[in-house]
Formats: C-alpha cells, structure tokens, sequence
C-alpha cells in the first residue's frame, strides 16, 4: 500500500483530532525519546568512541542521578504536553472549530513541505529567541529558566529539562504555532517537528556529530551569554554570536 492510500485510509477511519494526537505522539516518542536514549546510551555502549566526539571534558558531564532526575522533569512536562493538547483538541470538537492542520485527501507536494517547514523554521528561530532573552533578564532568569541551566554540558534527554513557563514558551509555542499560522497539511507539521525534534536532541546531545551543529547550543549552556538562538539568523543580527567579547552572567 502506498502512503498516499495508507494516509486516506487512517482519514476513513479515525477522526482528526485522534490522528493528530497520535500521529504527534509517535512523532515525540521516535525522535525525541528514541533519540535521547540512544545519545545517553552511548558512553555506556561504547566509551572510547563517545569520550572522543564530546564537545566536553568528562568531569563536566551529568551523573547518574542527574540523569534519573532529568528524566522525572521531562516526564512532567510530556505529560503536561500531552494533557494540554488533548484539552485544546476536546476544546475544539466542543466549539465546532475545524481543525489547527489540514487533512486533505491528497498528501502535500514536496514544493509546499519545504515551504511550510522553511517558515516554520523562522518564526520559530524568531519566537524561540526573543522568548530565550527574555528569559536571561535577571529579574526572570532564576524563576523560569535556571533549571534548563542546570546542566552546563548538557546531555540530549536535558533538551526539554525546563520549567513549565519555559516549556510552554519555549519548547511547545514556537514549534506548534507557526503552521498553524498557515494551516500547512498536518502530514508537513509532522515532517517539521520531526525536524526540530532532531536538531533539539543533537544540539543538547554534547556530540560533535553533523558537522559540530551542536557547538552553537552547547557554549550557550557553557557561558549563558552567546547563541540564544536556534539558526543563528538573530544571534547574527543581534551580535550575540560569541564573536563579541563574552561576558559570563549566572
Ligand atoms: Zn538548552
Ligand atoms: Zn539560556
């Protein structure tokens, strides 16, 4: 069966709401839970290959039961997640709203995929980093986003390690809003949080892996004043890049 008839069959026969519920749910659970596990895996499967390609030293890096207490935090806020969207779907059949994504029949063309997900990419590179400079304002700073600080090398598990004010604007806004803004196919919302859901489990994975893309993230954890952003677009424009002299604030 091909996944354009695959796609119309779970349309016959399950409802919007339940598909993008589900369809998201696998989606969290393959690249971010999967992901996470097999990056916190690795220096115990295989040690010399890890120690070799970690941004950095040793001595910096969680132990165990930072690990286990990670894991509790990111729970919460799956929980919290799952719950607040099973709400917000409720809340939407209640009312008669259509629904956030599109479910047409026919599966979008590559052409408006990468459109859709290109504009998702910046608006969130937008939403994420006002949101994340807001959060280094002193005044902020140590109620809301402290706890993602936690971990100086951070690990891939520690990527939604975050207060829930700093889950909802952080982590779920700026990925769920922008194409609802342009009601994209949900199957293009898939591909998108597929996406960002890698890129957020590498750049806190600590590994120099795909070209060293976590460096950016991880010195942001390290020295808490450079790369606030996901691209680097507004880092760039703002000159927050680390190219200027760095200035560490805790
Ligand atoms: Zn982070
Ligand atoms: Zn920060």
């Amino acid at each position: 069966m091909s996944i354009s008839s695959q796609w119309k069959h779970l349309l016959q026969n399950y409802s919007s709401s339940t598909l993008e519920f589900v369809g998201t749910s696998i989606v969290q659970f393959t690249c971010f839970w999967a992901v996470s596990a097999f990056y916190i895996a690795l220096p115990y499967i295989f040690p010399a290959f890890s120690a070799r390609h970690k941004l950095q030293k040793q001595e910096k890096q969680p132990t165990q039961a930072e690990l286990w207490d990670c894991f509790k935090v990111v729970c919460r806020n799956q929980v919290f997640s799952a719950f607040l969207h099973i709400s917000l779907l409720k809340i939407d059949t209640l009312v008669g709203r259509p629904p956030s994504y599109r479910f047409d029949d026919a599966l979008p063309s590559l052409v408006e995929v990468v459109r859709d997900v290109a504009f998702g990419i910046l608006i969130r590179e937008i939403l994420f980093y006002y949101a994340h400079r807001l959060f280094h304002h002193p005044s902020i700073y140590p109620t809301i986003h402290k706890p993602h600080h936690r971990f100086t090398a951070p690990v891939a598990l520690a990527a939604q390690y975050a207060s829930i004010t700093e889950h909802i604007l952080a982590n779920i806004l700026p990925i769920s809003l922008p194409l609802r803004l342009t009601r994209s196919h949900m199957v293009t919302f898939w591909v998108f949080l597929t996406l960002e859901l890698l890129e957020t489990t590498t750049v806190h994975s600590g590994y120099d892996f795909f070209a060293g893309s976590a460096r950016r993230h991880d010195s942001h954890h390290e020295k808490f004043v450079v790369n606030f952003g996901t691209v680097g677009i507004l880092d760039w424009v703002h000159g927050t890049d680390g190219k200027k002299k760095e200035k560490r604030v805790e």
